[in-house]
Parts: structure tokens; C-alpha cells; sequence
């Protein structure tokens, strides 16, 4: 048992995460400057980001309407009837000297996010889904700090998990989970190298057995799906130790640093009534009517979850097949299009009955992504389409050509693009399964090795490879396999 694990006997964590996902809009949440990685610091500012006297805000409606597909994609309600709060407090990234956010009147609430976790669907809830504007970044360098305002007012969601998940695998799956939902819904770029997922951690411990909450701490600066769970699992370890000597947790937030492996306190932990939270009366109530929720239902996609429920259920996949495939969209987008160029039937009769979904996800995931990882692509560019790929799963599974010629062909269409049955024919790579045809080489094969023949016939099991074996060298590799084995058990008398 780990020291961790000895640790949990008694107690148990309990972990609720703030995660920060930046929207993808062109400009920002409440201005019209550009939103860009990269540029020259200060070149996307504007007198409102400044905060400059007598500028308004305007509200982007394209981050509203990226914020409700998520809230919709999570089961939230949606609050037809919002606002926005002035969150105060003094720092050079935010020169207004306030954040725009939402205090009271959230647009989402009690939605939750689906996980996978050892093979099914995990449901974990959440209090609350809001809109806010990112603050500047600073950058420390000796004696100077840098101030950049060009991240300063880009469009965030809020994404504010219950206090109910258990274990530092669980909050990572949750960042994984939500990091993929925001992809798959085209929100978020959600690139962690780039800030545009950030997540807070709150951790707190608690007998075994006991209902009331523990005093939490909060961990900041957490940028990596590793990291949240190193960070989580090393405050767990933490608490209980010190609750353990008879101390007390202090209700604090905490600094995560990766390096040290470690956390230190940052500050102690602010309370609502320090940021003097109050509606922005330079924002009229942000209004969510039948048309604009019409027009956002219509446009959300079977999720990832739902899909791995299809693949499971539909084609039989095994769990950890259809998490790979649902782990991007266009993989997953890629397998439907092969399953439908393929057809509902199996091309072969004894099939598992499940249709081909279990063969094409075995081409895709083995094949095609082992070529495009070799290659550094994606599944964006990748040479071969779905279309073709069924083609050639097609072929293996009618017969036409053997698994192992499969994959010599499934190489060079994918290298040249022509089609797998062309290159068949070319190459006369035709699996053999006439049986008179395949009787006459059986023949031919066991009088030249009558040896061999008497010793398998007295027992000499391992001498039936072979008998395959010639067969395949005299056929080039071609013989069905299935039909050669019949027929050389018939003609060897055993
Ligand atoms: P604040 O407004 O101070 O950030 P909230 O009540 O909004 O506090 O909670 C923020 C986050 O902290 C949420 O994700 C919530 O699930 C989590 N949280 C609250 N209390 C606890 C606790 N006792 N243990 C662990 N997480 C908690
Ligand atoms: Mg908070």
C-alpha cells in the first residue's frame, strides 16, 4: 500500500475544481480589439481594456452564444435573465481596477459534466457555469515587473464544479473531460500551453463516514492534466497529516509549483465581501430568449459521452476503443463515416454479429493511427478516407485478401493514394480460397514431405506450422488460412 493509500483508510478527500476556458471569439468580451496569442504585448488594447474614463462596455453575443452551447451541453438551466457583477480589487492587470463578471445571477447552473472512468460513464455535478473577461498578465524580471494587457478583457467562461469528487484521478479525468467537451463543441481551442484552460483546485478531508465539508484550501496555477493531479494529491497528504498531529487546516490559497513539487501559501482566502461585488450599471441584463436557446439547441452535437454510450451499445467496441475514438472529434467523426461508407452489414457470415464497428475500429486505431503518429499528422490531414479504408476492410473481410496482405496494402494506399482493390489487382495478391486449387498445392506439399507427413500422423503435433508454412511459400502467402487448415487436417488424416 502507498503512504497515500494508508493515509485515505481513514479519510476521505473531497476536491472541487474552478476551471477558466477561454472562448474562442475574435475579439474580446467586451470590446472590439482582437484576440491573438503571440502578438507584441499592448497591441491589443483598446481605452475600455485601458480603462479609460467614459468608455462602455458592449457585450460580444458570440461568446454568449459559445457559453450557452456549453451550458446546454452540460444539462444546465439557463438563466433567461442575466447579469453582470463588478468583481473589485486592485492589481496592474486590471487597470479598471474591477473584473466584469457574474456573482449572483450565473447564466448556467446545476448542470454536470460526464466523465469515463474504468470503462463507463461517471456523472459529476456542477453549481455553476459564468461569464467574465480575463485579466492582463504580469511578468516579473528582477527588480521590474512587465504588465501585458493584451490578454486583459478576452471572453472566459467560469466553469465551478460541486464539492464532489474523491480522488485526484477524478479531477483529472474532470479536466480532460471538459477540455475535450470544449473542443468538441468548437468553444475553446483549450490549448494549456496557451492559458486558454486554467484550473483552480479546491481540496479538503474528512473522516470516513462524516457528512459535514472540511476546511479547503484552494491551489492556483495548475496548467496540466499531470499537475492536477500531482498538486491534489499531494495537498490530500498534506491535510491529513497535519489533522492527524491535532492541527488545524487553514483556509488559505496555495501557490503549485510544479517544479518543487509542491505547494506554498499565497494569501489567505479572500471572501466575497472583499471584492465588493455589485451590478455593473454600464451593462444592461443580458436577455436569453425562445429564439436565441432555439437556435443553440439546434446546433449542439451528439457529445462525446453519448457517442461512446453509441459505440459500446451499437458496435460492440470495448471501452477503452471507444474512448480513444471519442478523444477528438474528427476521430470519432472518422470512424462514423467508415462505419456508414461500410454499411450496417458484416461482409463477413461469421461475424460477432455486431456488424463491422469492432474491425474498422481495429484498422483505425492500429493501422491508420499508427501511420499518421509516424508520420506527425493528425487526423485533419490524413491521406486516407474513410471511404477508402472501409474499401479495404472490405476486402479482408469478403476474403478477397489475407489480414497480413491487408496491411501491405492498407501501407501503400495510404502512401499513394490509389485504391486498395486497384492495387490488389495489381499486385495479384488475391487471397486463394478455391478449394480444388488449394487441394491440388496441399497435395503437392505433403507427398514432397511424406517425412514429415508420418511423423505428424504419429503424434507430432508441431509439425502442422509447417504444413501451413509450405503452403504459404508456395502460394506467395496467399492461401486462405482457414480453408488451407481444413484441408490439410483432411489430407495429414488428423
Ligand atoms: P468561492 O466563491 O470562495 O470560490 P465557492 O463556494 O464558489 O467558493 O466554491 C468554489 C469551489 O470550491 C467550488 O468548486 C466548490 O466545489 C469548492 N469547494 C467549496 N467548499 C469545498 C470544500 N469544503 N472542499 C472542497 N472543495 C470545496
Ligand atoms: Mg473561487
Amino acid at each position: 500500500m502507498s503512504p497515500l493509500d494508508e493515509l485515505l483508510e481513514n479519510w476521505e478527500p473531497v476536491i472541487g475544481l474552478e476551471v477558466h476556458v477561454q472562448l474562442a471569439t475574435t475579439s474580446k468580451a467586451f470590446s472590439s480589439s482582437a484576440v491573438r496569442f503571440g502578438a507584441s504585448p499592448n497591441s491589443l488594447t483598446d481605452p475600455l481594456v485601458l480603462g479609460m474614463p467614459g468608455t462602455l462596455p458592449q457585450f460580444n453575443r458570440h461568446a454568449l452564444e459559445l457559453a450557452l452551447l456549453l451550458g446546454v451541453a452540460t444539462g444546465s438551466k439557463i438563466r433567461a435573465r442575466c447579469r453582470f457583477s463588478r468583481k473589485h480589487y486592485f492589481y496592474p492587470d486590471q487597470p479598471k481596477g474591477y473584473q466584469i463578471s457574474q456573482y449572483d445571477e450565473p447564466l448556467c447552473e446545476d448542470g454536470h459534466l460526464d466523465l469515463v472512468m474504468n470503462g463507463a460513464i461517471h456523472r459529476v455535478p456542477l453549481t455553476r457555469i459564468h461569464l467574465e473577461e480575463d485579466a492582463g498578465k504580469n511578468t516579473h524580471v528582477g527588480a521590474f515587473s512587465h504588465v501585458d494587457l493584451n490578454r486583459a478583457g478576452v471572453a472566459l467562461v467560469e466553469v465551478v464544479s460541486a464539492p464532489a469528487m474523491h480522488s485526484s484521478e477524478e479531477a483529472a479525468e474532470f479536466m480532460r473531460s471538459l477540455h475535450r467537451l470544449v473542443r468538441w463543441l468548437e468553444i475553446s481551442e483549450a490549448d494549456m500551453e496557451k492559458g486558454q484552460l486554467r484550473c483552480d483546485a479546491n481540496v479538503s478531508v474528512r473522516r470516513r463516514g462524516e457528512d459535514r465539508l472540511g476546511t479547503r484550501t484552494e491551489l492556483k496555477n495548475i496548467n496540466s492534466f499531470r499537475f492536477v493531479q500531482n498538486a491534489i494529491e499531494h495537498e490530500i497528504a498534506r491535510q491529513i497529516r497535519l489533522l492527524e498531529q491535532g492541527e488545524r487546516i487553514i483556509q488559505e490559497t496555495r501557490l503549485w509549483d510544479a517544479d518543487l513539487g509542491a505547494s506554498a501559501p499565497m494569501r489567505s482566502k479572500e471572501t466575497a465581501e472583499d471584492y465588493r461585488y455589485f451590478p455593473d450599471p454600464d451593462l444592461p441584463p443580458l436577455v436569453v430568449d425562445g429564439a436565441l436557446m432555439g437556435s443553440i439547441l439546434k446546433s449542439l452535437p451528439e457529445l462525446p459521452t453519448q457517442r461512446f454510450e453509441r459505440y459500446l451499445k451499437q458496435h460492440g467496441l470495448s471501452p477503452d476503443d471507444a474512448r480513444t475514438l471519442i478523444s477528438e472529434r474528427a476521430l470519432a467523426d472518422y470512424f462514423d463515416a467508415a462505419e456508414k461508407a461500410h454499411g450496417p452489414e458484416p461482409t463477413l457470415v461469421a461475424s460477432s454479429g455486431q456488424g463491422s464497428g469492432r474491425t474498422i475500429a481495429n484498422w483505425m486505431l492500429s493501422e491508420l493511427l499508427g501511420a499518421l503518429n509516424a508520420d506527425g499528422k493528425t487526423i485533419d490531414d490524413t491521406p486516407m478516407s474513410a471511404q477508402t479504408l472501409s474499401d479495404l476492410v472490405v476486402l479482408v473481410e469478403n476474403g478477397t485478401i489475407s489480414g497480413k496482405i491487408g496491411k501491405e496494402i492498407f501501407e501503400e494506399s495510404y502512401k499513394t493514394g490509389e485504391a486498395p482493390a486497384a492495387i490488389v489487382e495489381r499486385r495479384g495478391v488475391q487471397q486463394i480460397s478455391d478449394e480444388a486449387a488449394l487441394w491440388e498445392i496441399v497435395e503437392q506439399v505433403v507427398s514432397a514431405n511424406a517425412k514429415q507427413a508420418e511423423a505428424f500422423a504419429a503424434g507430432k503435433d508441431g509439425l502442422f506450422g509447417f504444413f501451413v508454412g509450405q503452403v504459404m511459400k508456395l502460394t506467395q502467402g496467399r492461401a486462405n488460412p482457414v480453408i488451407t487448415s481444413d484441408l490439410l487436417h483432411k489430407r495429414l488424416g488428423r
